[in-house]
């Protein structure tokens, strides 16, 4: 079987990427299956350990970071966020193609490791509409809003760095943007 393709997906906080990914994942025939990362953060209201990420401590972190056990690994606003290489690799040997939704930091990690990787930045379509999804979550503290903008405005820096850069002005379109693209680019399933 024909492995499968890893695929990036970053943006910054709040710009829509785990529903774009929701809606992608709709789509069966694209053959896609998440890896779910490790990290320090607590969850949100709604999150599940196991299904959003893997919640751990900052010592069982720090344990994957020594045995070697991540792909890539990132600090991010005060949180250590992780990719657990086992199961991607698993995952890809088995045909799928494999979505990484994760920051710069980790991203550009993984572009010197796998450059065949399909690497996709989601941008939003002002800054003025991410101040307004991110303060719209109401789930953090006005400082932690304050350093995820900043650190947005810094990754939307980074854009030139990924091969497909997409606006998520409507969810509908960019995920039938990306659709567009994964099917360009990696094994999908025809019927
Ligand atoms: P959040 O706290 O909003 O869930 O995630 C913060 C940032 O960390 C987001 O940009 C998210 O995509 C990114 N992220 C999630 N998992 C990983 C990971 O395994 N590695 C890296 N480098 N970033 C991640």
């Amino acid at each position: 079987m024909a492995k499968g393709k890893l695929i990036i997906l970053s943006g910054p906080s709040g710009v829509g990427k785990g529903t774009v990914r929701a809606s992608l994942f709709e789509d069966e025939s694209l053959n896609l299956a998440y890896s779910i990362s490790m990290t320090t953060r607590f969850p949100r209201a709604g999150e599940r350990d196991g299904i959003d990420y893997f919640f751990v401590s900052q010592e069982e972190f720090q344990r994957k970071i020594d045995e070697d056990g991540f792909l890539e690994y990132a600090q991010f606003v005060g949180n250590c966020y992780g990719t657990p290489k086992d199961y991607v690799d698993q995952l890809l040997n088995d045909g799928k193609n494999v979505v990484l939704e994760i920051e710069v930091q980790g991203a550009l990690q993984v572009m010197k490791k796998c450059p065949e990787a399909l690497t996709i930045f989601l941008v939003p379509p002002s800054m003025d509409e991410l101040e307004k999804r991110i303060r719209g979550r109401r789930t953090e503290e006005e400082d932690i809003v304050r350093q995820r903008l900043d650190k947005a405005k810094r990754e939307i820096a980074t854009q030139n760095e990924y091969k497909y850069v997409v606006c998520n002005d409507d969810v509908e379109e960019a995920k039938n943007k990306i659709a567009k693209i994964i099917k360009m680019n990696a094994n999908v399933l025809t019927k």
